[in-house]
């Protein structure tokens, strides 16, 4: 290969929204993955894609990845659920987060539930819930299905994939593969939590960690299927929207004061349905810059609990567990341009699926589309 356009580190959600901006832009683009079939984060996770509890530069982001997602169903033959989300209240300090942000953002995006239509709404263990929220913008993913199908339809545009080709390092023009180098007018990095091995020192003065989550798929033989994907009172807490409101300082200290086991897990009790209707089941949160490989089954066994008793189903029946791996940062997003067209980008919290889309098409655009010219200084009457 002479050269390309643009050289794309990683095919994850994040690597492959960067190939489709480069791409849009008419650009000649290789991406490069060390993996032959997706493993990373971005088919791990929930596919819950969840624009409404973002916050600042991330709703910026979220609202941007949104526009694409739906581009990428259109196009690409990406499944897609207009879903919108469900958060279920079993408190009324629950009911108070959600009330908080529908006053905020008003009932197109946060239409606020009584009990009667939360339990109509949500398959919830009998008479537990006190109300709850849909919030109709929000969409949901098969992340199993997703990577494939995006990255199907840019093979098929002309965007070239070099599989089994892991990168070693990255500079100005030149990226070293395991297949040889490569020459890339802009060079995108977007390996997830797998930046400290490209940039070791940058990573570490970010203070970028690994966050590991355990996750369960079950057949939970619910009493009806899951319109959307569901939030609860743990989520309220987690999410940048729901957490800046006055509330959820109160809900975070009722949580955490009723149940310190799940605390410590760092829980966020949440559930997708996926097509053939098994539900994906989570999660927790451990943190490090190396994360032990070895999965307590207590938390695995507070995950199973807490969705026996949020559905009032005993006994969901395993079908598979697995770990998955994010980076994680003090802020939301890193994106650095370290050295001339070299470009890094990830979510550094677990909202990728959300806004990486978003956030790979502003690195792009960024690295591509030079500043604007400052405009021309008022031209003031010096004697007026
Ligand atoms: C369990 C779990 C649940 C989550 N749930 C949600 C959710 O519901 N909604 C949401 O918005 N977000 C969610 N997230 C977060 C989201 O999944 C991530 O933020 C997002 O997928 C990160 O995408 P990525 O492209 O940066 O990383 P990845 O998908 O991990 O892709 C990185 C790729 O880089 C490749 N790579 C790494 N190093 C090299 C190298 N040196 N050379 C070549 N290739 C390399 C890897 O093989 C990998 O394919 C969740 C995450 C997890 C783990």
């Amino acid at each position: 290969m002479s050269g390309v356009d643009v050289a794309v580190v990683g095919s994850g959600v994040v690597g492959l929204g960067a190939a489709l901006a480069a791409h849009r832009r008419g650009l000649r683009v290789v991406v490069l993955e060390r993996g032959s079939e997706p493993s990373g984060a971005s088919i791990r996770n929930f596919g819950h894609l969840c624009f409404t509890p973002q916050h600042g530069a991330a709703r910026e982001l979220a609202l941007a990845s949104r526009e694409i997602w739906l581009g990428l169903a259109r196009d690409a033959g990406v499944w897609l659920r207009e879903s919108g989300t469900l958060v279920a209240a079993r408190h009324d300090d629950e009911l108070e987060v959600l009330a908080e942000l529908a006053a905020l953002r008003g009932d197109d995006e946060v239409v606020l539930l009584d009990a009667n239509d939360a339990a109509a709404r949500i398959p919830l263990a009998p008479g537990t819930a006190v109300g709850g929220a849909f919030l109709p913008r929000d969409l949901q993913a098969n992340p199993r299905q997703a990577l494939g199908a995006i990255a199907g339809y840019l093979e098929r545009e002309g965007v070239e994939f070099r599989r089994r080709t892991a990168v070693g390092r990255v500079g100005s023009g030149r990226v070293e593969t395991s297949r040889g180098p490569i020459d890339a007018g802009e060079i995108v990095v977007a390996v997830n939590h797998d930046l400290d091995q490209l940039f070791p020192d940058l990573a570490e003065e970010r203070g970028i960690v690994r966050c590991a989550l355990d996750m369960l798929r079950v057949d939970a033989g619910l009493a009806a299927p899951l319109d959307a994907p569901v939030l609860t009172g743990w989520s309220l807490v987690r999410y940048g929207a729901f957490a800046a409101t006055e509330a959820a300082r109160r809900l975070r200290e009722r949580l955490h004061a009723e149940r310190p086991d799940l605390a410590a897990l760092d829980l966020n009790q949440m559930y997708t349905q996926l097509p053939d209707g098994s539900l994906i089941v989570g999660d927790t949160h451990f943190r490090g810059a190396t994360v032990a490989p070895f999965q307590s089954e207590a938390a695995f066994e507070a995950l199973l609990a807490e969705a026996g008793s949020f559905f009032g189903v005993p006994h969901p029946r395993v079908i598979e567990r697995w770990q998955g791996v994010y980076a994680s940062g003090p802020e939301e997003f890193l994106i650095e341009r370290p050295e001339p067209g070299v470009n890094l980008a990830a979510a550094t919290t677990g909202i990728g699926m959300t806004c990486g889309l978003g956030l790979a098409e502003h690195v792009v655009g960024r690295a591509l589309e030079p500043p604007e010219p400052a405009p021309a200084p008022a031209l003031v009457p010096a004697d007026r």
